[in-house]
């Protein structure tokens, strides 16, 4: 980004705060003061749906993009989503250097549901099966195993990690399935049906 780009932004309006304001907040706020992501993606395609009608699917998508990779950014999904990246590379043949590849929403979608899996200390068997109960894979564009984004060693060593001397939960709790379906509906863009017109 230019400097002139970087100047005429507008400025975090938090009392005291000199940030630099994030997309898409209204009133203007900065990446520390725009609260958790999921809320931001919300009111964002709230703002951006009062916006002129021209400018909504270019919106949309920005949003989507600046989304997922926030998501992605925050350790533990970072952990799950750069193996997959650097077996993908390595697969390709590409260096570390190059430009990044932009992969199936479901491969973002895994690693922030293997990052709730973490948090609720929820074993690999069941974090699993309930990914399997949210999608709906009829209506996702392209498919990729959970297994080939998430594999069961590194869930098992980050999940130990944050939950030392733990047993891991055998079954998801209310809050960990609503987080996962949350992160699918708003990661995951699905294929219209005609039930959904
Ligand atoms: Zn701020």
């Amino acid at each position: 980004m230019t400097r002139k780009r970087v100047e005429s932004r507008a400025k975090c309006t938090h009392l005291g705060c000199r940030g630099l304001a994030y997309p898409f907040t209204d009133p203007p706020l900065c990446r520390v003061h725009k609260g958790p992501l999921d809320d931001w993606y919300g009111s964002a395609l709230l703002l951006i749906s009062y916006g002129p009608k021209a400018k909504r699917e270019w919106a949309e998508a920005l949003a989507h993009e600046i989304y997922i990779h926030d998501l992605i950014s925050t350790p533990p999904a970072r952990t799950f989503f750069g193996e997959f990246e650097t077996a993908y590379r390595k697969q390709e043949g590409a260096g570390e250097s190059e430009v990044g590849y932009r992969f199936l929403d479901v491969v973002y979608f895994f690693a922030a549901a293997a990052a709730a899996g973490v948090t609720g200390n929820l074993a690999y068997d069941s974090l699993r099966a309930l990914v399997r109960r949210v999608r709906r894979l009829k209506q996702e564009i392209g498919t990729v195993s959970f297994e080939a984004v998430v594999s069961r060693s590194t869930y098992d060593r980050v999940r130990r990690r944050e939950h030392p001397g733990k047993a891991p939960s055998r079954s998801a709790d209310e809050r960990i399935t609503h987080s996962v379906r949350k992160r699918y509906s708003l990661v995951v863009t699905l294929k219209r049906t005609g039930r959904d017109r």
